[in-house]
């Protein structure tokens, strides 16, 4: 069947036949009428992955014209092909109307008045208007005539004609919906096309910020579905669900969202380049580990099942099997992304695979239920873990050798119902740190910040904090400062959990909490070797910190992390984790406060100017907010430099608070936390907000990432 050209169904097309049904059920239910015979109906039919729905449509049709349906499957092209030539044929709408415009078009599967008057009349009476399962209406029907949106564009003065006219050319070439072409061309923004086009639908259209949208929902709708219509689910309060759809007008997707979801949809507008950015980060597949998916499970499914479990066994330790092969392919796309972790996590009926990509989780590829338990096997297998326990939590590690460098993954599996998680981090490569370079470097800092941290490290003894929450990139600032002060003449041991880059010239101790080496007790044995510089991971409690001051006092120069979230929020930390508040203020040298934000793409960040609401959440001034609307902020917008996100690596912001005389007093007398930072900052501190903030005024990062990032201001 699908050997047949698109010029023979064409041929075979009768203009009666085609012309039984109204124009717009045809175009909703994407299927092409053929022919007629005295028994059968000949249809051509676009499968869009619901088969409920077609049999129930199938068995419509039927009823309406009392024949057995032949159906020859389409792809969408084809159809798309053939509804076309039709119309264009049997004269059905004017051909401009048909280009695939669907931002242009502001409702192509509105009922055309024409078409209704040549159905037959034996048997339109009954014929389904789009598929009503639900008879609640979906859509008003906008009346007034709508201006075609190059037109209004051209009114508004936003593009010329001869724009228009290009992008019109761009938009045939490349199948995309003009207004996304006139962007693309750079003709008109993203923001001035989602307004126009709300402007032209009177639908709201989606904002960046609800682009955003959790897995949870993403899944309420099948992927197949979603990239068939252009419809993203956007949000749910459980009765009804946001859609940002390329076409708001589709009432037949609309209503199938009913049958899908059992939700009321709202329609929103989504252009076209959005719907792309949104596929692209929520279903990017890679077919060739879709393929070796697909080999993995009928290997599985054959043979009985004493020997499957020989050959899994067998297969599970075989570098060159295919699970071995998937899993290498899992690893090197992780890296190939820049991901730091990767979690295999149990849904219900499948598994799913989501990497950790500048902070942020996004969800890679479903692994089906059948190959689950052989994936985990033999991750299990080459971290050296137990493949027959599952329901304990267990650890374990493993290297990987791709190109010169050598990655180490840390692996943790968790019982979770009668499933297993499985977490895998991704260490920086060991790296051999310059001796020769001698300045600390950190992505985003300022020469006056690495000139207070180079400061701190002159110090003989104290204790320097480097805090943050996890994924802020304290490791970094930790290995920098080591190598700066990394010298033949001085003797820097480690304790690290894990240890997270090897470096050249410095003792590193990994804690084994299984064998008892915590971090106390390698402090203590650290303490008799007689160190200069001592690296603590984390101090997790207080034996540990106890340990940690006394080192400090005794001469040596301790770094150490916190899970704290300011610098002056560390002192209270160590306060209540039961530290003598004058053995701080002694013993803290101090401390660095920091956070990581994902930096604008420059290629394709575009300038504007923030209204006041949005400053609002970030500034108080109303002085401060003009300079920012004087100037503009920067906003990301997606390009092929950083595969459409936005953004491209991440810039550290650094709180920096060194221990002066007056900060000393008000820690030995128990101030509180403000007092302390209004001190810190009459004297030449940058708290964290103030370093976003010009982050954000340097155009460096886009408001929402510092509200991501450090949250929005409440009144
Ligand atoms: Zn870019």
């Amino acid at each position: 069947m699908s050997g047949l050209a698109l010029e023979d169904i064409l041929d075979k097309i009768s203009e009666n036949c085609f012309k039984t049904f109204p124009l717009d059920f045809i175009q909703g239910e994407k299927f092409i009428p053929i022919n007629k015979t005295s028994e059968a109906l000949y249809l051509g039919m676009v499968d869009a992955g619901l088969k409920e729905k077609r049999e129930q449509l199938l068995s419509k049709i039927t009823q309406e014209v009392n024949l057995k349906p032949k159906v020859i499957p389409l792809t969408n092209e084809q159809f798309e092909q053939l509804f076309e030539s039709c119309t264009e044929k049997f004269n059905l709408i004017n051909k401009e109307q048909v280009s695939k415009e669907q931002e242009n078009t502001p409702s192509p599967l509105q009922p055309h008045p024409q078409d209704k008057s040549k159905i037959p009349d034996n048997n339109n009476h009954n014929l389904p208007q789009a598929s009503p399962p639900n008879p609640q209406p979906m859509l008003q029907q906008d009346a007034k005539p709508k201006k075609r949106l190059g037109e209004q564009l051209i009114d508004d003065g936003l593009i010329t004609q001869d724009q228009l006219e290009k992008a019109l050319a761009e938009s045939k070439e490349t199948k995309t919906p003009v207004g996304s072409a006139l962007v693309k061309l750079g003709f008109i923004t993203l923001e001035q096309l989602k307004a126009a086009l709300a402007d032209q639908q009177g639908v709201n259209y989606v904002t960046e910020k609800e682009l955003t949208i959790s897995d949870n929902v993403i899944s309420l709708l099948p992927e197949e579905f979603i990239r068939f219509n252009k419809v993203v689910p956007i949000e749910t309060d459980g009765k009804n669900i946001q859609v940002g759809m390329v076409d708001p007008n589709n009432k037949r997707a609309l209503n199938d969202i009913i049958y899908l979801t059992g939700l009321s949809p709202k329609p929103m507008i989504l252009t076209h380049i959005e719907f792309e950015k949104c596929i692209e980060s929520y279903f990017k597949t890679k077919k060739e580990t879709e393929k070796l998916m697909e080999v993995i499970s009928e290997e599985e499914s054959s043979g009985d099942e004493d020997s499957i479990w020989s050959q899994v066994e067998k297969e599970l330790q075989d570098e060159s099997s295919n699970v071995a092969k998937f899993v290498s392919s899992l690893i090197q796309e992780a890296l190939d992304k820049k991901a730091s972790d990767i979690h295999i996590e149990p849904r219900l009926d499948h598994y799913i695979v989501r990497f950790r990509v500048d902070g942020i989780l996004r969800k890679v590829l479903e692994v089906p239920a059948k190959i689950e338990s052989m994936v985990i096997s033999r991750f299990k297998v080459i971290a050296k873990m137990d493949i027959a326990e599952h329901r304990r939590p267990q650890d374990g590690h493993t290297s990987i050798k791709i190109g010169d460098r050598l990655y180490d993954l840390r692996l943790n599996t968790l019982p979770v119902g009668a499933k297993e998680k499985l977490c895998i981090r991704i260490l920086q490569p060991s790296i051999r740190m310059s001796t020769d370079v001698k300045r600390i470097e950190l992505v985003g800092a300022t020469t006056n910040d690495i000139q207070k941290i180079e400061i701190m490290t002159t110090s003989p003894h104290g204790i320097i904090f480097v805090t943050g929450p996890t994924g802020s990139g304290k490791t970094t600032t930790l290995y920098s400062v080591l190598n700066k002060v990394n010298e033949e003449t001085v003797n820097i041991t480690t304790v690290e959990d894990p240890v997270e880059i090897k470096v050249e010239g410095i003792n590193q101790v990994q804690v084994n909490t299984k064998a008892d080496v915590t971090f106390a007790s390698c402090l203590r044995a650290i303490l008799r070797q007689d160190p200069d510089v001592i690296m603590i991971g984390e101090i997790r409690d207080f034996e540990t910190l106890e340990s940690a001051i006394h080192a400090a006092l005794t001469g040596h120069l301790v770094l150490s992390t916190l899970h704290t979230n300011s610098a002056t929020a560390t002192v209270t930390r160590l306060i209540e984790m039961g530290a003598a508040s004058h053995l701080i203020a002694s013993a803290v040298v101090g401390i660095v406060a920091q956070r990581l934000l994902r930096r604008l793409c420059p290629a394709c960040k575009e300038l504007y100017t923030p209204e006041l609401d949005e400053l609002k959440m970030i500034v108080s001034q109303s002085e401060e907010m003009d300079v920012f609307r004087e100037k503009g902020l920067y906003r990301p917008i997606g390009c092929d430099a950083c595969g459409n996100t936005g953004f491209v690596g991440r810039m550290g912001i650094y709180e920096i608070m060194t221990l002066n005389r007056e900060i000393r007093k008000l820690i030995t007398h128990n101030a509180p936390n403000h007092e302390i930072e209004e001190v810190a900052v009459s004297t030449g501190m940058k708290t964290l907000q103030r370093a976003g903030l010009d982050a954000v005024f340097n155009g460096e990062v886009p408001i929402k990432e510092y509200i991501r990032i450090l949250g929005a201001l409440t009144e």
